[in-house]
Parts: structure tokens; C-alpha cells; sequence
């Protein structure tokens, strides 16, 4: 995997790492990234804390991947940190952001700067240098800073405003740093996972980049049929979308020959 498309989540907040709520932002950002033909490499969860924040971002850009995504804790309240340790990290100062605040101030109709409240002053602050994206369902903008070479992308942590960023901003952007797109089908085959496994191994070496994975976690129970998810590369949406169904078709093949049935799951 070239460091190119590869991508690390990091998810920031108390509540998550303490299972008060799930993280379900990670999920989406991994499933899209993957979509859009990036390579997610890690994913870190961690509670809002300055040091461990900073710890988790070192270890990142050592690593050196294309993009850091990190959602959460960007905020008005105390626990919201996040800018101010891409700050601390990035040796950079936090400034206030005119075009956004003037932005704030036409959407809450404040017409003098005395009438900003100290909660968008701290949400139109960024670090010095970065770029901008404004949150078309919220407050808090997407913040992007690059740093030896990995862009870091800093998201709000509700997830209705993460995706809404996602999409307007940074979706493209990630499918054209990757170059490609990535499809993939689920199908489920009436074999257990013993069974499947060498005919999975085969169709992967036979179709390089592709990734197949059984999940015997989703069996309801040995009646019914296994889930098998089909993964494949390609430069376009539709190249992904021809190698899945040669995929698919080859591992038909092979379950057939085996005398058991390969069908194409609902769920
Ligand atoms: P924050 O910006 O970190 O204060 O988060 C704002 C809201 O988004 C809170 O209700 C959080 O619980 C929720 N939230 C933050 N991070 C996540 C996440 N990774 N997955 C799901 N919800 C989240
Ligand atoms: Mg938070």
C-alpha cells in the first residue's frame, strides 16, 4: 500500500472511548474513504485530552499517510480541543477566521461585533495557515492543515454535520488524491467458513487488490447462508464495478464446483 492513499480516523471524545455513545462517525468515514479508493490504516478512538490528543497526532505524521481525518471536539465548550492542539502540534498560532465570522454574523443577523458571542469567536478561530470549509448544516468549520506532507483534516463531531462536510468537501478530494474507486457486492454462499476460505484465497490471488471477507458473525444460524463480502479496485466507479462481477462469477465457480450455492445476499 503506497503512503499516497492511505488514511488514519481519529476519533476524539470522553463519551465514545467510555461507550456512553458509539462511534459511528469512524464507520462512516472508513466506509466512504474506502469508497472513494483511499486505504484507512488506523483508526484511533481517544478521550478529550490534550496530551493523549497530541500523543495520537505525533504518531501519526510519523507514519506519514496521505490525510489524518479527526472528528470531534471541534465545539464551543471546554472540552472541545481539538483546534487548539492542531495549533500546539503544528507550531502555529490560532487566528480568527474574517470570512467565517462575517459569515456567522449575517446567519445570526448581528449587524455590530460586539453581538458575537464568545462560542462562535471560538469556532471561527483556526490554525494560522490553514484552509477553510464552511459546516452547511452547523457552526463548526472543517479545518485542513498540511504538515509534512500528510493533510490533516479537522471534522465536527455530529454526525449529521460530518457528513455534510464529507460530501461538500473533502469526498472528491480524497477520490482524486486516490486515483481510483472501490465497489463492493455481498453475496452469500451456503458453505461454512472453513469451507469458503480456500476458494476466497484463490479468487483473491486471481484478481490482485480485490479483498473477500466471510462474515460469520452475520449468520443468523448453520441453516442459513454464509455472508461474503466482494471488495475490487479499479480507476473508474464502473472498472470497480466489471472486476466485482468477474469476481463474483469466479467464486460462483468455485462454490458450485464444490456442489454448494452462491446467491446474492439481501442484507
Ligand atoms: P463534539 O464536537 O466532540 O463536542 O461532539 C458533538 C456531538 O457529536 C456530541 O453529541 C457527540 O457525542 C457526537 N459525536 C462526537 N464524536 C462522535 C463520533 N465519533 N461518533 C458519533 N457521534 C459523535
Ligand atoms: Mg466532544
Amino acid at each position: 500500500m503506497s503512503n499516497s492513499a492511505k488514511v488514519e480516523i481519529i476519533a476524539v471524545g470522553s463519551e465514545l472511548v467510555s461507550g456512553l455513545i458509539q462511534d459511528t462517525n469512524s464507520a462512516y468515514l472508513a466506509a466512504r474513504v474506502t469508497e472513494q479508493g483511499g486505504e484507512v490504516s488506523r483508526i484511533t478512538v481517544l478521550p478529550d485530552s490534550r496530551e493523549d490528543m497530541l500523543e495520537v497526532f505525533e504518531a501519526a505524521l510519523r507514519r506519514q499517510p496521505a490525510v489524518v481525518l479527526v472528528c470531534g471536539g471541534l465545539g464551543p465548550t471546554p472540552d472541545d480541543m481539538t483546534v487548539e492542539v492542531l495549533c500546539a502540534f503544528a507550531g502555529v498560532d490560532g487566528e480568527l477566521h474574517e470570512p467565517l465570522l462575517q459569515e456567522f454574523m449575517k446567519r445570526r443577523g448581528f449587524t455590530r461585533r460586539e453581538q458575537i458571542t464568545a462560542n462562535l469567536l471560538k469556532m471561527a478561530t483556526v490554525p494560522r495557515g490553514s484552509a477553510v470549509h464552511t459546516n452547511p448544516a452547523g457552526w463548526a468549520p472543517c479545518v485542513e492543515l498540511t504538515r509534512n506532507g500528510t493533510t490533516f483534516y479537522l471534522l465536527p463531531g455530529p454526525p449529521r454535520e460530518l457528513q455534510a462536510l464529507f460530501s461538500q468537501h473533502l469526498s472528491e478530494a480524497l477520490a482524486r488524491r486516490s486515483g481510483q474507486r472501490r465497489v463492493s457486492r455481498r453475496v452469500a454462499v451456503t458453505m461454512h467458513e472453513s469451507e469458503v476460505s480456500p476458494h476466497l484465497e484463490t479468487v483473491m490471488a486471481e484478481f490482485p487488490r480485490t479483498y473477500l471477507k466471510a462474515y460469520v458473525a452475520l449468520r443468523q444460524d448453520s441453516e442459513h447462508a454464509l455472508p461474503v463480502d466482494v471488495v475490487c479496485v479499479g480507476q473508474t466507479e464502473e472498472s470497480a464495478r466489471d472486476t466485482v462481477g468477474l469476481a463474483v462469477a469466479r467464486l460462483r465457480e468455485l462454490v458450485e464446483g464444490a456442489g454448494k450455492a452462491l446467491t446474492v445476499a439481501t442484507g
